[in-house]
């Protein structure tokens, strides 16, 4: 006899049919679990991959955090991810972060005070937003919060910390828990190199006495000019009277001055988003990105500033500045013609006695 199923009740125990049925339950059951962990465990691979990935890019220590953070949001399907880092030598942190609630825009915060709890997390931690104070958190409707340390592991040290956000209590499985852990000690290693790579950008690109970029920094900085740009002013300044103040005072003093002088072209430069660079001796170039007549009154500005300071002042030589000009493509037609226009017009400038000046270059033409 057989039943609608096809089971012969004649030849099968009843009890070990309904065994059987149980068993084939649970291993369905089983196999569901085990297929959700390998995808889970493929999108880990692959979010790590990525990781990997992006930080032998050696970009940024900033880009390299928007691209983490746009990989986490992605992949680990979080509302909200934020890197805390430390800043150096100090007891504040800037944050590094994306929200679902600011539209995935990327964020970055300094001066942040990070809780004394979160500081004191030793390994991956997740819990409920019921026991714990959430104002740190930078998403809403916060309830699974999990929290990662971010080590210097050559010096012990702490760097910061990495947390991600959900709405969804319970959200995060023990694996994604797992796998958070390994990915910090992976942002761990691309944040150090990163930071390790800046440094060393720094030391070949800046001049060491002043801060200023160097000559070599701007040679490169030119070779990748982008010649779309049309509004692009260089100018190109020389102390006056420079020498005097070696001869008079020494060469600490002279120093001292060249210091005081680049401070003020740093922040010109920092100001309009620009770039202050020493070409060599007492010559500077300052690059800026506006035409011609707006470049004319900042660095006029700046002209008349520089013997306004403290320390020139007290030396009591009128030390100024002789300016020269060129703009792309207002007086030069061709970039790479800039930088000899600019210097000419001040090198013939001083020649005819016209110091504390600015003079505009034009090509050859
Ligand atoms: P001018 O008005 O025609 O520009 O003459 P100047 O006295 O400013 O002298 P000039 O520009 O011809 O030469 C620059 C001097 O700057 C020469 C050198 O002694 C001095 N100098 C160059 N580099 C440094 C430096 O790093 N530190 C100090 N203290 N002096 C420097
Ligand atoms: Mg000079």
């Amino acid at each position: 006899m057989l039943n609608k199923n096809n089971t012969n009740f004649n030849n099968i125990d009843i009890k070990e049919y309904t065994k059987l049925k149980l068993q084939n339950e649970d291993l369905k059951r089983k196999n569901l679990f085990l297929t959700k962990e390998i995808q889970e465990f493929k999108g880990i691979n692959w979010i790590l991959s990525q990781v990997i990935k992006t930080s032998g890019t050696l970009d940024s220590f900033e880009k390299l955090m928007k691209n983490i953070t746009d990989i986490l949001m992605g992949i680990l399907g979080v509302d909200t991810c934020t890197i805390w880092i430390k800043e150096d030598g100090e007891d504040k942190y800037i944050t590094y972060s994306r929200s679902i609630y600011k539209g995935n825009t990327y964020e970055v915060k300094e001066n942040e005070d990070l809780p004394d709890f979160l500081l004191k997390i030793k390994e991956t931690s997740y819990f409920d937003t019921k026991d714990k104070n959430t104002e740190f958190c930078k998403g809403e409707n916060v309830k699974s919060i999990l929290i990662a340390p971010l080590e210097d592991f050559r010096s012990n040290n702490r760097l910061g910390i990495i947390i991600a956000e959900h709405r969804t209590k319970d959200f995060f499985t023990k694996t994604t828990r797992e796998f958070f852990n390994i990915l910090a000690i992976q942002i761990s290693i691309a944040a150090i190199n990163s930071k390790l790579f800046e440094k060393i950008n720094e030391i070949t690109n800046k001049d060491t006495l002043t801060n200023c970029y160097n000559r070599s920094y701007f040679e490169k900085l030119m070779l990748n000019m982008n010649t779309n740009q049309k509004n692009y002013s260089l100018a190109v300044f020389d102390l006056d009277k420079f020498k005097k103040v070696n001869d008079m005072f020494g060469h600490e003093k002279g120093d001292e001055i060249l210091i005081k002088i680049s401070n003020l072209a740093i922040k010109l430069a920092k100001k309009h988003k620009g770039e202050a660079i020493r070409f060599g001796g007492d010559e500077f170039i300052l690059i800026l990105f506006k035409p011609l007549n707006e470049t004319v009154e900042i660095l006029d500005r700046f002209r008349k500033n520089v013997p306004k300071l403290e320390a020139i002042k007290k030396i009591g030589i009128d030390i100024t500045v002789t300016i020269g000009i060129a703009s792309y493509s207002e007086t030069v037609t061709e970039m790479k013609n800039i930088f000899t226009a600019a210097d000419m017009a001040l090198v013939q400038g001083k020649e005819r006695g016209e110091k504390n000046t600015i003079h505009i270059g034009y090509d050859k033409t």
